[in-house]
């Protein structure tokens, strides 16, 4: 098989060619066609996390350690199948579910993988999709995506979950109510599909470009925000009437939650999903005053991943800009994601990777 892995952080990765493994017990081989590619990618690559104040996570200390191979939007078609994997045969596609648990606690018993403490995420701490196959430890991973766009079913492993997960964590939202998106790339974009689905209608894209502002608008955002405005704050307050429920911020970093936080109305909802990094201070009083939330929220569990895909199944997202390139361009496409010059999201082709 062939990989393109981290050899060093931060260095481009290297094409490595190596035996195809076999499954064994209820493991499954996919054999990949499209991998997604992730802004959080970008982290990893890098080897942390920047925690605000000169600290960081270094993602060798969670078995991150190069040699690794990154890609957490995995699409293929079931290539091999250990002795006991059931349920599923050789030659299905399928979207295959990277938050993976150990699958024997309490916590993935009760199917929220995404939390367990011992967990197996693909691209993450194991092998990954950045490959030509990925050894899935059960068949109960693969997610059927018949009709969707296999790139685009790439997409909805990572950023279509993550961005699922995260309307679901909207308080309960009247007609008056608006709801803002920080961050219009992969993630904001498919949001704005999701909550347009959702019958979500006052949507607020709001993002520092104006080529990203306006596939937010083509995405169905009835307003739009350059936030690169000193009193943004008060615009977006402004733009939702004094009604912001919620901002949901994919980017995640000072600048975006003092964007967002102060326009929440009371009773509103700040949910923090992008991992750009650095820390803030937060006044306590006021939180509790205006009964406010500041929540995270991380990928999703298999059974929301099952949802957004029978969105996407029914024809109901409005698909967001993906382009698929060869997987022999993975450096060039990180440097691109890293400057902010990616619209939507990219996909890596592997089926045709040599
Ligand atoms: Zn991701
Ligand atoms: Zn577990």
């Amino acid at each position: 098989m062939i990989s393109y892995e981290i050899i060093e952080h931060g260095k481009p990765l290297q094409r490595v060619i190596k035996d195809t493994p076999r499954p064994k017990g209820t493991e499954v081989l996919v054999r990949i066609t499209r991998s997604g590619v992730c802004h959080s990618d970008l982290h990893i690559w890098d080897g942390y996390f920047d925690l605000g104040a000169g600290k960081r996570f270094y993602v060798k200390e969670r078995g991150c350690v190069p040699p690794f191979t990154m890609g957490h939007e995995p699409f293929g078609v079931v290539e091999a199948l250990g002795p006991r994997a059931k349920g599923v045969r050789v030659g299905q596609k399928r979207i295959v579910y990277p938050w993976i648990g150990c699958g024997k606690c309490p916590v993935c018993r009760d199917g929220i993988d995404n939390y367990c403490m011992q967990q197996r995420f693909l691209g993450v701490m194991r092998p990954g999709a950045y490959s030509t196959h990925v050894l899935v430890p059960h068949p109960r991973y693969l997610v059927d995506a018949g009709g969707v766009d296999e790139a685009f079913a790439a997409t909805l492993a990572c950023s279509g979950l993550t961005a699922y997960s995260a309307i679901g964590k909207l308080p309960e939202l009247n007609a008056r109510d608006w709801v803002a998106v920080l961050g219009c790339g992969g993630l904001g974009l498919i949001a704005i599909s999701i909550l347009k689905a959702k019958g979500i209608r006052n949507v607020i894209g709001c993002d520092v470009d104006e080529s990203k502002l306006s596939a937010a608008k083509k995405l169905g955002a009835r307003q739009t925000l350059d936030t690169r405005s000193p009193d943004a704050a008060q615009k977006l307050q402004a733009l939702a009437g004094g009604s912001l429920a919620a901002a949901i911020d994919f980017v995640g970093m000072p600048a975006t939650h003092a964007v967002a936080y102060p326009a929440l109305r009371k009773g509103g909802r700040y949910i923090l999903c992008g991992l750009y990094g650095g820390e803030i201070a937060l006044a306590l009083p006021p939180i509790a005053q205006r009964a406010v939330a500041v929540m995270g929220s991380y990928v999703g569990n298999l059974q929301e991943l099952k949802e957004v895909v029978a969105l996407a199944k029914k024809g109901k997202l409005k698909p967001t800009p993906v382009t698929t390139r060869a997987a022999g361009e993975v450096n060039s496409i990180l440097e691109e994601l890293k400057a902010g010059k990616v619209l939507g999201r990219v996909v890596l082709d592997l089926e045709h990777a040599t």
